[in-house]
């Protein structure tokens, strides 16, 4: 039976605002342009708002070294014009004593690869040296906190900041990018200008904030509100231009609307917005563009949405991707329902489909972080 009902013909005839933007529907239907593989969800750290809610020990149902060899294969299969990029998260991907063993076939087959390690004390300065020996592109690095108390009390162990500014340290002297990885919670809201001077100093190549959805772990923190939100997007709009890094946000698609609507009234039209950075990411959001596999080959939409759509152990990525009913829906925004539904933001945007599964039960329906009124009014 679908997840996900069939809204084709019930949502026909809803008036919707003509979409802006040059965005296709059909843009990630043939292949995802990021694919997040969590290794294992072992882990020495205790972070309060962890996805993966990460246990001291792996799980022996893991998938094991030849499955992922062939989750490999598969991703290789997809036969993208893009090279595919996976990156290998967790819990931790030190735990794996398989790790660089598939970090080299993941490359042979012609897959760009980033690894987000832990910040614990594994992730030493020969680690970083050999993950860039291996050819890693680039290392995934969480910091919550502007201060060894900040950071390490989010993180649950002492000593977590420090290891990741010494693993941020290393990979800057063997010239290997690193994105910084940030929580938008309550509790950090305040302290983001502080990070922000800690992504500058240390010379990193991106900043990703991530916007908490209160789910599993993400529970014992509290997510800031719609106009805060709308706020902290003008601040990082504001500093884009004198920020000598990349600034994204994860489940906090709305601010592609600032984005797009800025460039707009600054003259440029949708084909050279397009042609930009920030442009191409545009309609890449859970199930589009993204997908997830767990520890044990569990496919998602996202880390973020736990709705599973197949198993990797059962059937190819490729056909869950492409075919399965819920993949299917998420690419296509004029099935979402609410104010995202009948938004001319829609394509470039759509709302995190992760809140507004978490906070509605429904992954078509709509994003309560954001404030904005659509054109049309919804149904
Ligand atoms: S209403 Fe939904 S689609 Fe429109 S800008 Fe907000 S989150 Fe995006």
């Amino acid at each position: 039976m679908s997840i996900v009902p069939n809204l084709a013909a019930e949502t026909a005839s809803i008036q919707r605002a003509e979409p802006v933007g040059l965005t296709s529907r059909t843009a990630f239907d043939e292949a995802p342009m990021l694919i997040y593989w969590e290794s294992t969800r072992a882990c020495d750290l205790a972070c309060v708002h962890c996805r993966a809610e990460a246990v001291s020990w792996r799980n022996p149902l893991e998938l094991d070294t030849a499955e992922v060899k062939n989750l490999f294969d598969q991703i290789a299969s997809f036969g993208s014009r893009r090279p595919p990029h996976m990156v290998i998260t967790g819990g931790d991907p030190l735990q794996r004593e398989d790790l660089f063993e598939l970090i080299d076939y993941g490359r042979s087959r012609g897959i760009i690869i980033s690894v987000t390690p832990a910040g614990t004390a594994r992730l030493t300065a020969d680690v970083v040296r050999q993950l860039k020996a291996a050819g890693v592109f680039s290392l995934g690095l969480s910091l919550d906190g502007s201060t060894e108390e900040r950071h390490d009390t989010f993180r649950g162990v002492k000593g977590s900041f420090a290891w990741t500014a010494a693993a941020a340290q290393m990979a800057s002297e063997v010239e290997m990018p690193v994105q910084l990885n940030t929580m938008v919670t309550n509790e950090t809201l305040a302290d983001l200008p502080n990070i922000y001077e800690l992504v500058k100093a240390w010379g990193l190549e991106r900043w990703a904030l991530f916007f908490l959805i209160s789910t599993g772990r993400g529970e014992a923190l509290t997510e800031i509100s719609p106009m805060e939100s709308e706020r902290l997007h003008q601040w990082l709009w504001d500093i884009r231009n004198e920020a000598p890094f990349m600034i994204k946000t994860t489940e906090a698609h709305h601010y592609r609307r600032l984005m797009y609507r800025n460039l707009r009234q600054r003259g440029l039209s949708d084909e050279a917005i397009s042609q930009m950075p920030v442009g191409r990411g545009f309609g890449i959001r859970d199930g589009s563009g993204i997908v997830f596999v767990s520890h044990m080959g569990e496919v998602y939409p996202s880390g973020f949405l736990p709705l599973k759509a197949g198993s990797v152990r059962e059937e190819s990525l490729v056909d869950i991707y492409r075919s399965s009913d819920l993949f299917r829906s998420l690419r296509n925004p004029d099935l979402f329902t609410g104010k995202c539904g009948v938004c001319e933001y829609r394509y470039i945007c759509g709302g995190s489909r992760a809140r507004a599964y978490a906070s509605t039960g429904d992954p078509l329906g709509s994003d309560p972080l954001c404030p904005y009124q659509p054109l049309v009014s919804e149904p």
